[in-house]
């Protein structure tokens, strides 16, 4: 494990702050240790650096760009069993999910270091050449959440890097220590204040949206942060990428086996605890299949263990926060006020740490607070359809639209009700592949912009059109 020692990155070097916060392993409520909190003129500190290294940064070859930013992931890798135990005492989540977050992080780094922008020549004609080129934003801001802490940093970090801009990067203050110390490492690959890592409160992230020295924010967080995230990028019209919350619906046609698939659909809704912004959140079944699908997945959740991450088997960990658990307990009490039946789960236990059981509801109204809202926690409401058309409509009643997934044997039928789901990701019989070349980003109020792929890339450039002729003189 790390030493429990944690600073700020500012300009390569390791900053302590005047005041701390301490981190709480939610498995156990108890402490893990204090972490800086940065004030505003650190932020300053921190832009100013970044600002200061971008010239050259932005110069550099992009050959060394990539290596660079493929060494990053070589940091990780080489630490991978210590941020593994860290990332599990922080977020809480189980071994499996932590080396699924830890692994991936090592991936993406190495991924998208082979990645790059070509010139795009529009046109090359006698003496007359139009070429659009892909140039770095400048200093970009990242705001990340508590799920998945690590690895949406690095979403982040390998584009915005390679693509030639310098960083300055805030975890969400309930799981800042894996990226704090990530920051750490990354001080003795990059040039100093190419990255620079400051934890802080709410407040450092409206600091950074306001500030007129960073360019681009890059935010995952809740759809309600992600509209303030944007009202105050105004100030210098920042570019921005919004990932946000989402209800993503899950749709089971009436041809399905249903034993066959309970438990890719239960990890589809369940994985993480539900603390997945792409968890299917409202599973709708076909009334001919409704009580064998509930029943199967019902009988495959008992087999699920949750606890406390780093005692083996535990596949569930607790929600990440006394917040969030608050919020989802305040959501059970709503469908027992409300005489929902629970099909498992719905009861506390008295044990310590922020455990919601594995809860799955009956068939509650369409308007119930479990269905409406983005519970974030492992509370998850079955619906009965009946017709492909009324369930198309109901999966897009809301306001969000990040993902879905669509569950059958008939490949035809289930492509036809996934073209008509509005969401920027859609599943057919599995859920949450990503990869660094596949777009992923939200329609409506689930966000704007893309990260990975190309697509996600070119959202760290402004494009440049340069528009050539042959000098005066020589066109004859
Ligand atoms: P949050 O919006 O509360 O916080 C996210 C980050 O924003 C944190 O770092 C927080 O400190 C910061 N922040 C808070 N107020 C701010 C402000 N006024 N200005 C700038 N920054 C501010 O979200 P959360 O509770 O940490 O995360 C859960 C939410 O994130 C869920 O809604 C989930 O769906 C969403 N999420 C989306 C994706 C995606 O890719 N679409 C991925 C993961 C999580």
């Amino acid at each position: 494990m790390k030493s429990l020692k944690f600073a700020l990155s500012i300009n390569g070097r390791m900053v302590s702050a005047m005041e701390t916060a301490t981190a709480i392993n939610p498995a156990t409520e108890e402490p893990i240790c204090q972490f800086p909190l940065a004030s505003r003129e650190q932020l300053e500190e921190a832009v100013q650096a970044a600002s200061d290294a971008f010239s050259a940064w932005s110069s550099t070859p992009i050959t060394e760009r990539q290596r660079l930013v493929g060494a990053l992931g070589n940091l990780i890798e080489e630490n991978q069993e210590a941020f593994i135990e860290l990332l599990i005492t922080e977020q809480g989540k189980g071994r499996a999910g932590a080396e699924w977050e830890i692994g991936g992080s090592i991936h993406w780094c190495r991924e998208i270091a082979k990645q790059s922008l070509k010139d795009e020549v529009v046109l090359r004609d006698g003496d007359e050449a139009i070429v659009t080129r892909y140039t770095p934003i400048g200093v970009i801001g990242a705001i990340t959440p508590w799920n998945f802490p690590l690895l949406l940093a690095i979403w982040k970090i390998a584009p915005a890097l390679l693509a030639g801009n310098t960083m300055v990067l805030k975890p969400s203050p309930f799981t800042p220590l894996c990226t704090l110390w990530f920051g750490e490492l990354a001080n003795r690959v990059l040039p100093a204040g190419v990255l620079n890592v400051l934890s802080g409160g709410n407040e450092l992230g409206q600091w950074m949206t306001e500030h007129p020295g960073i360019g681009k924010i890059s935010f995952t967080g809740s759809t309600a942060t992600g509209k303030r995230v944007m009202q105050s990028a105004s100030v210098n019209l920042k570019r921005l990428t919004l990932e946000l919350g989402g209800n993503d619906p899950a749709i089971v046609l009436p041809d399905v086996d249903a034993k066959a698939i309970a438990k890719d659909l239960f990890w589809a809704c369940f994985s993480n605890s539900a603390q997945f912004c792409v968890a299917g959140k409202r599973l709708y079944i076909h009334e001919e299949v409704y009580d064998d699908v509930a029943r199967e997945l019902v009988a495959y959740a008992r087999t699920v263990k949750m606890g406390n991450g780093m005692e083996p088997g535990v596949e569930l960990g607790p929600l990440q926060n006394k917040m969030q658990f608050e919020k989802v307990k305040e959501l059970l009490q709503d469908c027992k006020d409300n005489q929902q039946r629970f099909l498992l789960g719905g009861e506390l236990t008295k044990e310590k740490g922020y455990f919601i059981p594995v809860t799955i509801v009956d068939n509650p109204p369409e308007d119930a607070r479990c269905v409406v809202e983005e519970a974030f926690g492992p509370v998850l409401p079955l619906l009965k359809y009946s017709s492909i058309d009324e369930v198309i409509g109901r999966a897009n009643q809301t306001e969000y639209g990040l993902a879905a997934s669509v569950w059958s044997n008939n490949l035809e039928a289930a492509q036809l009700v996934a073209r008509k789901i509005e969401a920027g990701t859609v599943w057919i019989n599995h859920a949450h592949q990503f990869s660094p070349r596949i777009a992923f980003g939200g329609h409506k109020n689930s966000g704007m912009g893309i990260e990975n792929s190309l697509h996600g890339l070119a959202e760290y450039t402004n494009m440049q059109t340069v528009l050539q002729k042959a000098p005066v003189t020589g066109r004859g």
